[in-house]
């Protein structure tokens, strides 16, 4: 039946039935450290993975369950696993796979902490990044060598709005024999699915529009189930040799087509801690439930402010994949069906201060360093995230002296219209 659903009944239902939880229409937050075990035998039979069930919140937890279940059901993946933030996701699906010695193929167009992930804290463990052009696939297979492991992107960059070509990135990855790992963060399931396209693994930051409210961090990481690791026995190692797996089996023995979330939660995920607490999973179901009505609202309303903004004499430049001026728009087009999602940035016409002033003369939007939000979020790199970096540096890491991002939220258009052309207005 489920598969059968359309994403807005997913949203709602997938991967929760009353039946197993007394009856309760809401999901139940367990919230609880332990199982207890029946008895000896019954511990026996959990430990054995002979049958399911739950021993410990770190290894896993039924309100986190139908999370992960949720979010793999609308990737329209065969399973995953929640995180306790959008960088355990990432950081977790690059782990499984890469260790010392190994190397990641990235898009440069990210956002800034797996960047940092990637520049310096993965480095220290001897995987190291080669970081590429997000338009120029030729860079991409250049990069790759026999020690790469995985080809990175995000469908929709934060905060650059770079649409990747999902479908080309697939075929250069598969064609060298590696899994495409997408981060979906921006774009949500709601406006991309990139299993469609190609992609092997999808990860996220739910603290984002998948949530929607800004209220608990999470993370997901979802398996397609398609890419054929045993084909490429060597190079995934530690998911294919019974050494490294479980129970004296690999992860692609016991597990098949979930080889590799099963390797997530059982390696860096269970080892190194980073799990999510059930209150948040719940939390985020919560939130989840209402995607579509809010990405729709979001669209709209992001759409009219870019349109407003290109047309307002105090501002330089927009930036919105929505935009048919857009270098992107066709990209957006293909993959997301023409709607960007809500983040959009643009210029101030008299640099690094208008910015600031324009962000300090808001009334309803909300000074900000999140997005994904109900509620419209500004930020003013220049004046916050990037006050330390000089007008240069500034340009070269794309976000000028005088850009300003916004996230856009759920409120009436006519009020966020009437709040940024009354700070535009005021200079
Ligand atoms: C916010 C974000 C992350 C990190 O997620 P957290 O939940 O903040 O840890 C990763 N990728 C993208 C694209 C993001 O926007």
């Amino acid at each position: 039946m489920e598969d059968f659903w359309r994403l807005e009944t997913s949203m709602v239902h997938a991967g929760y039935g009353p039946e197993a939880h007394q009856r309760a229409v809401a999901l139940p937050i367990y919230q609880t450290a332990a199982f207890a075990f029946d008895d000896s035998a019954h511990a026996a039979d959990l430990f054995d993975h002979k049958i399911d069930g739950y021993v410990y919140t770190r290894l896993g937890n039924p309100t986190g369950q139908v999370l992960a279940d949720r979010v793999a059901a609308l990737e329209q993946g065969v399973g995953g696993a929640v995180t306790g933030s959008g960088q355990a996701a990432v950081a977790c699906a690059l782990m499984a796979i890469a260790e010392a010695g190994d190397n990641v193929v990235a898009a440069s167009s990210l956002y800034g902490t797996t960047y940092h992930l990637l520049a310096q804290t993965l480095p220290q463990y001897g995987i190291s990044v080669r970081l590429c052009d997000y338009n120029r696939p030729d860079q991409f297979r250049q990069a790759i060598d026999s020690r790469t492991k995985a080809v990175y992107c995000e469908t929709l960059a934060n905060p650059s709005g770079h649409v990747a070509d999902l479908a080309a990135l697939a075929e250069l990855a598969h064609a060298a024999g590696l899994p495409l790992v997408v981060d979906n963060t921006l774009a949500t399931p709601y406006l991309c699915r990139p299993f469609e396209h190609g992609a092997d693994v999808v990860v996220h930051s739910l603290t984002k529009y998948m949530a929607g409210h800004g209220i608990a961090l999470g993370g997901a990481i979802v398996d397609s189930g398609r890419f054929p690791w045993a084909a490429h026995g060597d190079r995934f190692a530690r998911l294919t040799r019974a050494e490294h797996g479980v129970r004296g089996q690999s992860f692609v023995d016991a597990h098949g087509a979930q080889a590799f979330a099963a390797r997530c939660v059982n390696g860096p995920l269970r080892t190194m801690g980073a799990v999510l607490a059930p209150l948040n999973a719940f939390l985020i179901l919560q939130g989840i439930e209402t995607l579509a009505l809010r990405m729709d609202r979001i669209c709209f309303n992001a759409g009219l402010i870019a349109q407003f903004l290109s047309e307002h004499p105090a501002v330089a430049w927009v930036s919105y994949p929505g935009l048919p001026a857009h270098p992107d728009h066709g990209a957006c087009q293909r993959y997301m069906g023409g709607r960007a999602s809500g983040v959009l940035s643009f210029g101030v016409r008299g640099g690094r201060q208008a910015g600031a002033d324009f962000q300090d003369r808001l009334r309803l939007v909300r000074r900000s360093t999140n997005l994904g939000d109900c509620k419209t979020l500004v930020c003013h790199p220049a004046s916050t995230t990037h006050r330390q970096l000089s007008a240069e540096d500034l340009r070269k890491s794309g976000t000028p002296e005088d850009l300003v991002r916004l996230s856009v939220g759920i409120e009436h258009i006519e009020d966020l219209l009437g709040d940024i052309d009354q700070a535009l207005a005021a200079r």
